[in-house]
């Protein structure tokens, strides 16, 4: 069996929809790949993450990923000095050409920031109509419902898995972990499966462990499994100042025979095993994720 790569694509922001998935659909283009894209289809609240400075950990990631001239400084005021814009409706063309261009698409979320900041109190009926709004949306550009979604932040509760069941996703990629299984959360299991990022992120390793943009996709190849990879990218930095490390870990992969492929093509592979969603740390992110367990059966 040829080892796999699936690259998933969130997309957070107005100005990484705008710039960094064109770019990013240029690069795909030119290597011969088709990728997976998570869509915040609502509002760029992404001046509101400034909260966050106040949470352990933001402002060391902040300052240590070079933040304000990677996400650009009225991204860092949207939904507070700024009124915080609409990211898909206005203007469905990135959206409309990933889809044309054979790449798979789904929901990120309605308002990142919202969620990522919010999920632990929010109700099922709260979690319901955020992610109701961005799947009509979806289905008024794309004429399909959404088969998958993926959560802000990997910020996962009993809830919103309840409800992304609900709403009869294909899976759901809202976890880090190793392999896709088949999700319990407080006991209870969930039908959609689970196809978790494997491989750290830009942001969590970029600046630690030695590693620079100059050594980073060593490290990422030197990491990834001889079976199965999910590589999370962010429209906002492997789109836009980062895109030459995007180019530069798909020719270095591939010569080292890595196939690219669609994450739903996880549901393909063999073993698939139930294991727990449970809240924990990953080395370089602030606050807490959602992570897979070790096997349950
Ligand atoms: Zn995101």
């Amino acid at each position: 069996m040829p080892k796999k790569i699936a690259i998933k694509i969130d997309v957070d922001t107005k100005r990484g929809y705008e710039q960094g998935v064109p770019n990013m659909l240029d690069v795909f283009q030119k290597n011969g790949i088709k990728a997976t894209f998570f869509f915040s289809m609502g509002p760029d609240n992404s001046g509101k993450a400034i909260r966050r400075i106040f949470r352990k950990g933001f402002l060391a990631k902040m300052l240590r990923t070079k933040a304000p001239s990677t996400y650009g400084l009225k991204t860092m005021m949207y939904g507070t000095v700024l009124p915080a814009p609409l990211i898909v409706e206005p203007n469905t063309a990135p959206f409309l050409r990933a889809m044309a261009d054979g790449h798979d698409c789904g929901i990120h979320c309605w308002d990142h920031v919202y969620w990522q900041d919010k999920l632990p109190g929010l109700s099922e009926e709260k979690i319901r109509l955020h992610l109701t709004k961005a799947c009509h949306l979806f289905e008024k550009i794309a004429h399909r419902k959404p088969r998958f979604c993926g959560a802000p932040g990997w910020q996962t509760t009993y809830k919103s898995l309840k409800v992304q069941q609900e709403l009869g996703f294909d899976f759901c990629s809202d976890v880090r972990g190793y392999y896709p299984f088949y999700p319990i959360m407080e006991g209870k299991e969930f039908s959609p499966l689970q196809i978790p990022g494997t491989l750290l992120t830009m942001d969590e390793v970029l600046g630690i462990m030695g590693v620079t943009e100059n050594n980073i996709v060593d490290y990422w190849l030197k990491n990834c499994d001889s079976i199965w990879n999910v590589f999370t990218i962010h429209a906002e930095m492997e789109g836009l100042s980062k895109l030459a490390v995007l180019g530069d870990f798909i020719v270095r992969a591939k010569a080292q025979g890595f196939e690219f492929v669609l994450l739903k093509e996880g549901k393909n592979l063999p073993n698939i095993k139930k294991c727990r969603v449970y809240a924990g740390n990953l080395p370089g992110r602030a606050g807490t994720v959602a992570l897979q367990s070790d096997p349950l059966n």
